[in-house]
């Protein structure tokens, strides 16, 4: 059960001592005070875990501080959808709003490689209208002998950049909890240019440390990915670790299955369970293209498959893109054979908008239809 406070619950007001005093007076029950704080404002969450049925919700309302009371079921008690919960499926971050009802596209380099890279790609993004990328700093391999990125060495360099051309957010995987106090106190050294959506990769997705370390921090809002070899609801609940940690701002990633069932692709494309995620869980939905097509094979009429998959995931209501450009994938240090070219960015980004006008007409006009 979520008890959801009022607004102005003042963590050290007589109000909410009464209410913490009657919660811990509960048999079996178990206490956990979440706050989240968010751009505008801070919204405070006590989960009751134990068996909660005996429960009455008018009882718990009635109690003081409390607005709200959802009761959750057992699967995904946090970022899930449950009956009569009204929860928020969004969330605001560097002044951009990330929910299950906008549309970002992160377009940018698997992995850094130069400076003059990283100026070239931003320089594109922005004279495209954008603010987001993705940059790789810390690359887990297949192979320990093949790049691992430049690590905390980039860091400086990219965040400088990427601000100077207007990037808010910047996608980028941590692989060890170290690697989120790097990106701290680069942004701190740095002044702040930028934010940091951190990115969990596939690889990682049942590290349950990792997750516990990146979840118990609630600076830098989160993307994790569905590991490529394990269920769905295994994944949903690899996020759910680490909201229960207290970090619920976090977007949900697809990015194709390991499996031959996909070849000639490099992995599986898992973007039908788009509409899935956001049925089950309240959180946006990411979705890459490159890294589950994984070739810049083209179709006889002249598309590229990663254009042909990122459409078909944001026509069925995608919330974001992370798609890997290059500006020489020749010299690419990381996936070259999947990045797109700079001077395809326009086209991408026209034929994105081209789904996301057309999911908006099916949404509408399935609206029209269920009022018939
Ligand atoms: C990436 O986005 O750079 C990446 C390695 O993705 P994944 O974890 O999905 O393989
Ligand atoms: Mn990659």
């Amino acid at each position: 059960m979520i008890l959801i406070l009022s607004e102005n619950a003042d963590p050290k007001g007589r109000d909410y001592t009464l209410l913490m005093e009657a919660l811990h007076g509960l048999p079996g029950i178990q206490v956990k005070v979440h706050r989240i704080e968010g751009e505008l404002r801070a919204v405070t969450e006590v989960y009751l875990i134990g068996d909660t049925k005996p429960l009455v919700i008018e009882e718990m309302q009635a109690l003081p501080c409390v607005e709200r009371v959802v009761r959750v079921s057992e699967e995904y008690r946090i970022l899930g959808r449950h009956r009569d919960d009204s929860r928020p499926s969004h969330f605001e971050y560097q002044g951009l709003r990330f929910g299950q009802d906008t549309l970002h596209v992160f377009a940018g380099l698997c992995a850094v490689d130069t400076p003059e890279h990283v100026e070239q790609m931003c320089r594109a993004l922005r004279d495209n209208g954008q603010v987001c990328t993705r940059m790789g700093a810390y690359k887990p391999r297949t192979s320990p002998y093949s790049f691992q990125g430049h690590g905390r060495a980039c860091l400086d360099y990219v965040f400088d950049i990427a601000g100077k051309h207007g990037i808010r957010v910047i996608a980028m995987e941590v692989t060890h909890e170290s690697h989120v106090d790097e990106i701290r106190e680069a942004l701190r050294r740095t002044g702040s240019p930028t934010g940091a959506m951190l990115q969990i990769g596939t690889r990682n997705t049942q590290n349950f440390e990792l997750l516990k370390a990146v979840g118990r921090q609630q600076e830098f809002p989160v993307l994790i990915k569905r590991g490529f070899g394990i269920t769905l609801d295994e994944s949903l609940n690899a996020a759910e670790y680490m909201a229960s940690e207290g970090n619920s701002r976090i977007v949900f990633g697809l990015r194709g299955m390991k499996t031959n069932m996909g070849d000639p692709h490099r992995n599986f494309v898992d973007f039908a369970h788009v509409p899935v995620v956001k049925r089950l869980t309240r959180m946006p939905v990411c979705i890459d293209p490159s890294h589950s097509v994984g070739t810049r094979a083209r179709a006889p009429e002249g598309i590229l498959d990663v254009m042909h998959a990122t459409a078909q995931a944001v026509i069925a209501g995608a919330n974001m893109v992370l798609v890997d450009f290059h500006p020489d994938p020749p010299t690419a240090l990381v996936d070259g054979a999947q990045a797109l070219l700079l001077s395809e960015l326009p086209l991408f980004l026209e034929d994105v908008a081209i789904a996301r006008d057309a999911y908006q007409r099916r949404a509408a006009a399935a609206r029209r239809h269920a009022g018939d």
